[in-house]
């Protein structure tokens, strides 16, 4: 069968070079006579493909050298835990805003380990936009602020980054990491479970300045110990070398497509092939406040949703997989992140406007 469009939102689309050169490279990488699934950690092919991957991603965010750059395992959610872990540093406290599904997760992680404040909250408005810097409380005694800063399910994202003076900022950046450049030097932390924007899941990466990693809270396992990780170049224990190779492809793709200025303006254009379709008809709607839409995850409701199944269906039927919203929220969302390339938007446009032409 051939290829669909993917509008899965996780574990997502990869880029389809990237994917030919991994087959490529399967059964010998580049003459080691083996695939990068059966080598040693410790040997200097894969040593090799870790280093290349880590500076490759220090390229594309320009990420000051005061910053490590961890591997791990456990996904975003399990930064959803080593992040108080290490970052309360003896501190009783940490602020979290609430845009969405993502945020609450965050939210009840942290609380088993310290208070949290909600410094500011979308709830009101079922998490439909970003709450404005006026509208965060702040305490300047918090170990950190924590914000996601692309709502996956709800699809807000934040276009501008936050101030929380002298505390430092950490951003759950899953699902747009890569997407638009980022003054990496504003946060105290960056985090991103790779299988949205970077590469297979079961890979979480972290970007965390040197300073606040090595006071973790006592009974922290290591291998959940940021300073533990840094130490070891996050090969504590076996990394997920198969996840990092495809990451180290993924960050290459990107350099060669011209960098994440460039992603970015792509970006730009094929979100906005969506959303002003979906301002000019009243056959669909997007939930979103305008100025906070995500250019990464766009949910959208059919007016009259007894045709749901009908438009997932026919979708299907187009080569357009995986455009179901999330369960929690119900209706549609397309996820287009760097992967998705503009024929797939589209093709995805054009399909629901002849679907509104046919059924409206
Ligand atoms: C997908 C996602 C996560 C969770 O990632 P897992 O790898 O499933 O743990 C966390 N935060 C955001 C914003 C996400 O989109």
């Amino acid at each position: 069968m051939a290829r669909v469009f993917n509008f899965g939102a996780g574990p997502a689309a990869l880029p389809e070079p990237v994917l030919k050169q991994a087959a490529a490279e399967m059964l010998d990488w580049r003459g080691t006579g083996m695939s990068v699934m059966e080598m040693s950690h410790r040997g200097k092919a894969f040593i090799s493909i870790h280093a290349e991957a880590e500076a490759g991603l220090r390229e594309l965010l320009a990420i000051p050298p005061n910053y490590k750059v961890l591997f791990l395992q456990g996904g975003g959610a399990g930064e959803f835990a080593t992040v108080p872990m290490n970052l309360l540093r003896g501190k009783a406290a940490a602020d979290y805003v609430n845009t969405g599904q993502w945020s609450m997760r965050a939210i009840a992680e942290a609380k088993k380990f310290c208070k949290v404040s909600i410094a500011a909250s979308s709830e009101g408005a079922n998490y439909s936009y970003a709450p404005k810097q006026g509208e965060w409380k702040l305490d300047p005694q918090a170990a950190y602020v924590h914000y996601t800063s692309n709502e996956t399910i709800g699809g807000v994202e934040f276009h501008w980054i936050p101030d929380a003076g002298a505390v430092p900022l950490v951003a759950d950046m899953s699902s747009h990491i890569l997407s638009r450049p980022v003054d990496v030097s504003r946060y105290g932390l960056i985090y991103a479970g790779a299988q949205k924007n970077i590469g297979p899941a079961g890979l979480a990466i972290v970007i965390v300045r040197d300073d606040l990693i090595g006071q973790a809270l006592p009974g922290t396992p290591s291998i959940f110990d940021y300073k533990v990780q840094a130490e070891n170049d996050s090969m504590f224990n076996t990394p997920p070398t198969y996840a990092v190779y495809m990451a180290g492809l993924v960050f290459q793709w990107l350099k060669q497509a011209g960098g994440i200025k460039k992603m970015e303006e792509i970006n730009i254009a094929k979100a906005r092939l969506v959303y002003d379709y979906l301002d000019q008809t009243e056959f669909y709607h997007s939930p979103v406040a305008k100025e906070d839409r995500s250019r990464m995850n766009i949910p959208f409701t059919l007016r009259n949703d007894a045709l749901d199944g009908a438009f997932l269906k026919e979708a299907s039927r187009n080569g357009l997989a995986e455009l179901k919203g999330h369960r929690s929220v119900g209706g549609m969302r397309a996820s287009i992140y760097n992967a998705m390339p503009v024929e797939g938007v589209q093709a995805l446009v054009a399909f629901m406007r002849e679907f509104e032409r046919s059924h409206g």
